[in-house]
């Protein structure tokens, strides 16, 4: 089994040669730090606005090195961040529900507008919306599934947002053992999330963007991006760093990078997938606490991802995506309790990689048009539609033109900052701890009551439901 190298994703399709560094000092109208899904996007949605800006795109590895070409390939509509928040938030684009209902709307959108631009710049991901199932396997798990339901109706979302599956509807659809029933949201497409990132540096490179790799940006300020080869100076810089943002000078304690780690499967056999149906392509989750999400790939195989070792002390970063032993361990019981099927297949890779974590959940899309400093991120592992919605945002608030994505709520939204080391390296660290304790009790219990653990973990952390 293949362990790291970036991720299973990258090594299927081949980890391209790297494109020349920035070779010195530069001058650009817009200089975006960081070729994720975020900074690709505003490349590509600025590009087509207007084709005559020079664009400049600095990043420190390769375009797609980071969580964009490591996730599940979700591309959900799922909000990352909590409805409530972002309808009180006064930081940000007071709008109430009906700005949350906007955003929402405009993130279902999103998934349609990703697929679109892969059809129409001839992106091969594999994407497919199959929507996505979320499945209950404890009678606490189910009860919460029930309660989310009706959150969703309180927040006046009809059936079109979201379906109830008894445990035979989903059974009809994936066989998962010990499931005794699941939500389903259609708004979700599963996708190769290599192929897209690669495909999408390649679509703005060929439309004229300027991608500099092997780049690392050192300092960012008004009128400036610092590298060690020489400064690009632009009236807009863009950071779009999600997971890695604490690594520059100032930002230590804006997003916490939590850890997320998957494993893949060998290719499973036509009588598998016979046993285990899974002919929609849904991406498929769980209600624990320590959640799962998992993926048919367009390859034949099963990608799984869960927590893991969830943070490193003083917010370190592993580069290359190794997972520890233990965690490889824990996902694989959970993928064959749910699949005994695919102990015959075995495990091909396992990786992981880093997300960017805002200490209220919420994300944000900023601009500030005095200093000319922007940035977007903290999805919480929800980015890939996100990012593009926040890529179209950011694009139009370059361009100085409202747009009904300048006044969403997450527009201008600010989080609070991270407690300083060690208090965050203990709470995430004990968090984590206690809802698997809180996920092993309630699979041995027969009480649809949530733990009162997790509930504790859900106080502490404000992690929203
Ligand atoms: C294992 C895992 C599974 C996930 N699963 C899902 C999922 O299924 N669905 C979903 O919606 N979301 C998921 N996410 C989250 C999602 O992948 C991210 O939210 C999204 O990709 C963020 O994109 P980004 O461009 O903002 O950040 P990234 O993709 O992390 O890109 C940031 C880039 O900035 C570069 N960079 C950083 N610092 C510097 C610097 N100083 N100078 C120059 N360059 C720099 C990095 O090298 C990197 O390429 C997952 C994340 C992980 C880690």
């Amino acid at each position: 089994m293949r362990n790291g190298e970036v991720s299973y994703w990258w090594q299927a399709r081949g980890v391209p040669p790297r494109r020349p560094s920035l070779p010195g000092g530069a001058e650009a109208d817009v200089c975006i730090v960081g070729a994720g899904f975020t900074g690709l996007w505003t490349a590509y949605y600025l590009k087509r606005a207007d084709p005559g800006l020079r664009i400049i795109v600095l990043e420190e590895t390769f375009a797609g090195f980071g969580a964009s070409g490591r996730n599940g390939g979700w591309v959900t509509a799922g909000l990352p961040g909590s409805r409530s928040r972002y309808a009180r938030s006064t930081s940000g684009q007071p709008r109430g529900r009906d700005g949350v209902r906007e955003l929402e709307r405009q993130l279902r959108e999103t998934v349609d507008e990703v697929a679109r631009v892969c059809v129409a710049e001839g992106i091969d991901a594999g994407l497919v919306k199959g929507g996505t199932l979320s499945v209950a396997t404890s009678a606490a798990q189910d009860a919460r599934l029930r309660q989310h339901l009706e959150h969703e109706r309180a927040w006046g979302d009809g059936p079109r947002i979201v379906r109830h599956l008894n445990k035979d509807e989903l059974a009809e659809r994936i066989k998962v053992t010990g499931a005794t029933g699941a939500l389903f949201y259609p708004d979700c497409a599963r996708v190769q999330p290599a192929d897209l990132v690669a495909g999408l540096a390649e679509v703005v490179t060929g439309a004229g963007v300027l991608l500099y790799e092997g780049t690392r940006v050192t300092a960012i300020s008004p009128g400036r991006a610092g590298t060690p080869a020489g400064d690009v100076r632009a009236p807009y810089v863009l950071r779009c760093t999600e997971g890695f943002t604490a690594d520059l000078p100032g930002q230590h304690r804006t997003l916490l990078p939590m850890n997320s780690s998957m494993i893949v499967t060998g290719p499973l056999s036509d009588e598998a997938w016979k046993t285990i149906g899974w002919d929609g392509c849904e991406t498929l989750g769980d209600e624990a606490h320590a959640y799962i999400y998992a993926q048919r790939t367009a390859d034949g195989r099963i990608a799984l991802g869960g927590r893991g070792i969830p943070y490193r002390f003083g917010s370190g970063l592993d580069h290359d995506g190794a997972v520890a032993a233990s965690t490889v361990a824990q996902l694989g019981r959970i993928l064959r309790r749910m699949f005994p099927v695919t102990a015959e297949a075995g495990l091909d890779h396992a990786w992981c990689g880093v997300l960017g974590v805002p200490r209220d959940w919420c994300a944000t899309v900023m601009m500030d048009p005095r200093t000319g400093l922007g940035w977007a991120g903290g999805y919480t592992g929800h980015g890939v539609a996100a990012a593009n919605l926040a890529g179209r945002t950011l694009a139009d608030l370059v361009r100085g033109v409202p747009s009904p994505l300048t006044t969403l709520p997450w527009v201008g939204h600010r989080s609070p900052r991270w407690e300083p080391e060690p208090a965050r390296w203990a709470g995430v660290r004990g968090l984590y701890a206690l809802y698997r304790a809180a996920d092993r009790l309630e699979s041995a219990d027969r009480s649809p009551r949530t733990s009162l653990l997790a509930r504790a973990g859900d106080r502490i952390s404000g992690i929203p439901h």
